[in-house]
């Protein structure tokens, strides 16, 4: 067996993959194997007598851990992928955290807060401590308090440290007492920030060394992929698990490190050989995802980097066409020519949607290619940006979520306790504050015991406060009794969240509708497909809290339908992924290289490294376009080609400059230039106002399902039978599809038996290949033909035999 898994890997690959005797580094260039490499090398540590619970792997986002799964399933089977440890490390350490935190101090519900949460505390803390707003903005100080967790430097050590120099020439010396002021509140709270998830992984492991040594017995081989762009903490922390045992496998390309601004460090993989002595190095060099064409041009634009581990990457697959760079007249031009080129390939080639991707530097770039795609009827999905947890009602109703399950949190307080409006005004909530600061108690204590604590306020007020907290308190006493779900829709609805929402007839409030209408979908679906998957009868609302948490901004809502849908995303969020085609938009000084980073020459590195990252995701075909003149920040710029594309070398490369002639409709204005291209066009030496529509929606998502006007309440038996047909996706409803949805798909006496082919509703179609367990208990294991080898309680099972 070993031998046929094996047998797909190169002489080199395999090497790396049956390395098992001690630390080891891959340093490789793109698409030359590294993910395989670590995928493969699990499926060969489980065939060789490893447990799937010892083995750790760290990936970069849930989505990359989510294929590594599904492939080591593919390779060994369901059983054993299922229980193996993989995720980000913000996930495996905040799981380590909820079972181990008492030891630091922490209840072990504690709440993460996301960036907006902890933006909006120290906000609080600047102002209450009478700080220059101006002097002091809420997001520097912010950065500057994450870098020194991820330096793994708490507030005191942070006070003692280098860094305090540094913030009184930046004339921001009261940094540190921010940073101090903010821990103590988080403490208060019983709330971590993200950067805190690791810092307090390894001030628990560092301080007590029977919970280290446990997880160090429990991990008893750990994989690191993306390992250029750890930072200082995460390092540490690998350190920690395997400074013992030394069973390391970290692989990475220094070439491609991309977050230097978030503290990730191109020196990790130059120190990896200092911080384990014999760590043994391999290298791979060939490139299997992209034609030799594409591995060649973006050799030629990285060798202009200075500093770089130096590699030979070549390609054996064809030769391909040469990258095309276009240069059109305005942003839409671009777009159009964009949508056009996708498709006359796809008619020519017949490929699907999903084979397409635009890459851009910045989320708002998005805007101009969906206007397009829209026109044109090209599906498409936008990955990343404003997550659809992070929209005002979205993060309303998780307040509340927050609050039952975790009463101490500040910042869901604040968030909720006058919304609905309640009368509970700015005034009592400043008294609530000031008195909690006063006894370093939470606002809760304080709001639900008022007159233990002397708060002053009249009658009325005290009122409304104990209103208030006997109705969260009353959904505390039930939550671990109560169905996630069912819990979830009492307190949309018992909070006044969905009076106030569903009311209104305003367009923005039936998109908001339509979000709770989405949100509550989700958390259907969340509930369903954790029984199915057999994770017991009840799902809680803390289950769901802990996995929306930990979604991060390069994480899109798991959707499955992808392969007919052009992927739009930043360049970041693109890192290891790969696709037949792809164009990157948007080439021009001022958007790429990033203006913020044109001064130094660390930075402008940085963002060829980035440039690199996008044409390296292309398989067959890469596409580099830019515009003359572009609509952005509500006026007219005028944009040069990137200084990046002289540094690609010519004879990988076909220059297209401004083919099409400048048509009016491709104006953004809409009036006619004067000048022909090459000279600025008149109009823009006024620029106009920012129009309405574009400063609309800054997180465009895919095209947003329709909506009639007059919708069903989430609280009626119509919604509960739209929620079914929502999961498959908030098409236009008929009612035939709810008919055919909300018939009984399974009945428990239909035999089902190895071999039967089924369709489930989410999965798509797939062939039964193990039973196991009895009546209730009686589960499948299903090989999906498009969404790999699931394990399905069929109890919960959407599904009906074909
Ligand atoms: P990146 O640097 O972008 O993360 P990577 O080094 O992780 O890339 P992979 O994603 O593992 O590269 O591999 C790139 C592509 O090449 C994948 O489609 C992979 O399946 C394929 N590939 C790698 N090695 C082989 C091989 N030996 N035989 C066939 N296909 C291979
Ligand atoms: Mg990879």
């Amino acid at each position: 067996m070993n031998e046929d898994i094996l047998g797909q890997l190169n002489d080199s690959q395999r090497e790396a993959a049956v390395y098992c005797d001690g630390a080891e580094l891959v340093i490789a260039g793109a698409g030359s194997g590294k993910t395989r490499v670590l995928t493969y090398k699990i499926a060969y540590l489980l065939q060789s007598g490893y447990r799937p619970w010892n083995i750790l792997a760290l990936t970069f986002t849930n989505k990359a851990a989510t294929e590594m799964k599904e492939r080591i399933s593919n390779l060994v089977g369901h059983d054993k992928a299922r229980l193996l440890s993989m995720g980000t490390f913000h996930s495996i350490f905040s799981r380590i955290l909820r079972t181990e935190v008492s030891h630091i101090g922490y209840d072990h519900n504690f709440t993460i807060y996301d960036q907006g949460d902890s933006r909006s505390l120290i906000k609080t803390i600047i102002k209450e401590m009478g700080l220059d707003e101006k002097q002091y903005n809420s997001s520097s100080v912010a950065d500057r308090i994450s870098l020194a967790k991820n330096n793994l430097l708490t507030a005191h050590d942070y006070s003692s440290s280098i860094h305090v120099r540094e913030d009184v020439e930046r004339k921001v010396p009261a940094v540190k007492d921010v940073y101090m002021r903010y821990a103590e509140r988080c403490r208060q709270a019983n709330a971590m920030d993200f950067d805190d998830l690791l810092l307090n992984t390894y001030l628990l492991f560092a301080r007590h060394e029977d919970v280290r040594q446990k997880y160090v017995d429990r991990f008893r081989y750990v994989l690191v992929d993306e390992y250029q762009d750890t930072n200082y903490a995460q390092q540490a922390i690998v350190m920690q698990l395997t400074r013992d045992h030394q069973r390391i496998c970290a692989v990475g390309d220094d070439a491609q490190s991309i977050y230097g601004f978030r503290g990730a460090n191109i020196d990790n993989i130059l120190n990896f050989t200092k911080a384990y002595d014999n760590a043994k190095l391999f290298k791979l060099e060939q490139n299997y995802r992209s034609t030799q064409m594409i591995v060649q041009a973006a050799n030629s634009l990285i060798r202009h980097n200075a500093r770089q581990i130096p590699k030979n990457v070549f390609s054996d697959n064809e030769r391909g066409e040469k990258v095309v760079f276009k240069q059109a007249y305005s942003d839409r031009e671009e777009a159009a020519i964009v949508c056009k080129e996708i498709k006359r390939i796809k008619s020519r080639e017949k490929c699907g949607f999903g084979d397409f991707a635009i890459l851009y530097r910045t989320n708002s770039q998005s805007r101009s290619i969906e206007e397009e795609f829209r026109k044109s009827n090209v599906p498409y999905r936008v990955f990343g940006g404003l997550s659809f947890y992070q929209r005002k009602e979205i993060k309303d109703i998780i307040a509340y979520f927050r609050l039952v399950a975790n009463p101490n949190d500040e910042e869901a307080f604040r968030r909720i306790i006058n919304y609905p409006s309640r009368g509970i005004g700015d005034t009592t909530l400043s008294k609530i504050a000031t008195t909690a600061n006063k006894h370093a108690l939470s606002l809760w204590t304080v709001a639900s015991q008022p007159l233990v604590f002397g708060l002053e306020a009249n009658r009325g007020t005290y009122a409304k406060l104990e209103a208030f907290c006997s109705m969260i308190s009353a959904w505390q006493a039930v939550m671990q009794s109560v169905d996630a779900y069912q819990l979830g829709q009492d307190i949309i609805k018992g909070s006044g969240i969905s009076k106030e929402i569903y009311e209104k007839r305003e367009p923005e409030d039936l998109a908001r509708q339509e979000n709770v209408y989405e949100f509550l979908a989700g958390l259907q679906d969340f509930v369903e497909s954790r029984r199915e998957e057999g994770d017991g009868e009840h799902v809680y609302l803390s289950d769901f809290l802990q996995e929306v948490a930990l979604l991060t901004d390069l994480d899109s809502d798991s959707d499955g339908d992808d392969k007919e849908r052009v992927a739009l995303m930043t360049i970041h969020s693109a890192k290891g992924l790969e696709f037949p085609n792809v164009f990157i938009v948007g080439l021009e000084e001022n958007i790429f290289p990033s203006p913020m980073s044109c001064s130094s020459l660390r930075e402008l590195e940085e963002e060829r490294r980035l440039l690199y990252v996008a044409m390296t995701r292309a398989e067959k075909r890469c596409f580099l376009t830019c515009a003359q003149n572009r609509f952005r920040y509500g006026r007219v710029e005028y944009g040069t080609p990137s200084r990046f594309l002289q540094d690609i070398s010519p004879e990988y490369l076909k220059k297209d400059e401004i083919s099409t002639p400048a048509s009016p409709a491709y104006y953004r204005g809409g009036g006619q230039a004067d000048g022909g291209y090459g000279s600025k066009p008149k109009w823009m030496q006024n620029p106009r106002p920012v129009a309405s529509q574009f400063k609309a929606d800054p997180k465009p998502r895919a095209v947003p399902p329709r909506r009639e006007e007059n919708a069903p309440s989430p609280f009626s038996e119509e919604f509960e039978k739209r929620l079914k047909v929502a999961k498959l996706r908030l098409k236009p409803v008929t009612k035939a599809e709810i008919d055919e949805l909300t018939a009984p798909t399974v009945s428990e006496d239909v035999g089902i038996s190895v071999g039967n082919v089924i369709e489930h509703q989410r999965f798509g179609i797939g062939t039964v290949i193990q039973l196991e367990g009895r009546g209730e208990n009686l589960k499948a294991t299903v090989q999906f033909t498009n969404s790999g080898t699931k394990q399905l309680l069929l109890k919960f099972a959407r599904y009906k035999i074909v």
